[in-house]
């Protein structure tokens, strides 16, 4: 695998009973880029998802993360990895505090600082219990706790889903514009076509059921477009 790829997919397939929900996928995610996976509903973006993060095992095919198989190795894998899922899955019964204070206990890069800057950005009431909380709220915390350790490689299911449209465009936009620049790499699902151009630029057909943009930082979108074409192949 080359150095900079954080996830190579290998012409993987799985079969949920008669129902085809990934065939023969392949992408690779260089380092420092944000890639969009697009596709109707149940066309697959969470199954290959669950696949990158060592959820679910390949029926065939490969799937490599930071070089290791996420479902052999799922420590080394997801301790490098912050997800968000497209159902949020926070504890209705703790407060917006507690959760943010039990989260940093499993992570030894949790930042303090940024984990308030954003509960801030994000109009987080810390006394609140989550069970309280809005659809939009439970995402942005959902969100909060997938940075705040600042992972290599952030993995968001749907993540503007419940996102009222100014948090969508303007933070959620920045949020991932400002960890491509730090040279990490962001993978997330939508099935709004307009909303992954927002944040990507480069299209790449894949075989089945999804498109990716990559956006690698620092050139115009006419090299960008170059650059897709040369490496297509995945
Ligand atoms: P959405 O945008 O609605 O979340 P998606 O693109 O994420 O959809 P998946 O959730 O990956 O799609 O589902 C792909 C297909 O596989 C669907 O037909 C779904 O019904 C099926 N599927 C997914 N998980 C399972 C499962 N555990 N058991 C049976 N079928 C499943």
């Amino acid at each position: 695998m080359p150095s900079e790829s954080v996830v190579v997919v290998s012409e993987l397939t799985r079969r949920f009973g008669a129902v085809m929900a990934l065939d023969s996928v392949s992408l690779s995610l260089p380092r420092g880029a944000v890639y969009g996976l697009v596709g109707a509903n149940g066309a697959g973006k969470t199954t290959l998802i669950k696949h990158i993060l060592g959820l679910l095992r390949a029926e065939s095919g490969s799937v490599r993360v930071f070089g290791h198989d996420p479902v052999a190795d799922p420590v080394r894998v997801l301790s490098r990895i912050g997800y968000l899922s497209e159902e949020r899955d926070l504890p209705g019964w703790m407060r917006v505090e507690e959760l943010i204070r039990y989260s940093r206990a499993f992570y030894p890069g949790w930042d303090d600082s940024y984990a308030e800057d954003l509960r801030v950005t994000f109009a987080l009431d810390p006394a609140a219990r989550i069970k309280n909380l809005s659809k939009g709220q439970m995402a942005r915390l959902g969100l909060l706790i997938a940075l705040a350790y600042r992972p290599e490689l952030l993995v968001l299911d749907e993540p503007s889903s419940g996102l009222d449209p100014i948090v969508r465009r303007d933070i959620l936009g920045a949020v991932i514009r400002t960890i491509a620049d730090e040279g990490r790499t962001v993978l997330f699902s939508s099935h709004l076509l307009e909303e992954v151009e927002l944040s990507c630029s480069i299209r790449r057909s894949s075989k089945h059921y999804t498109s990716a943009w990559p956006q690698p930082r620092g050139r115009d979108r006419h090299s960008l477009e170059r650059r897709g074409h040369s490496d297509r192949g995945s």
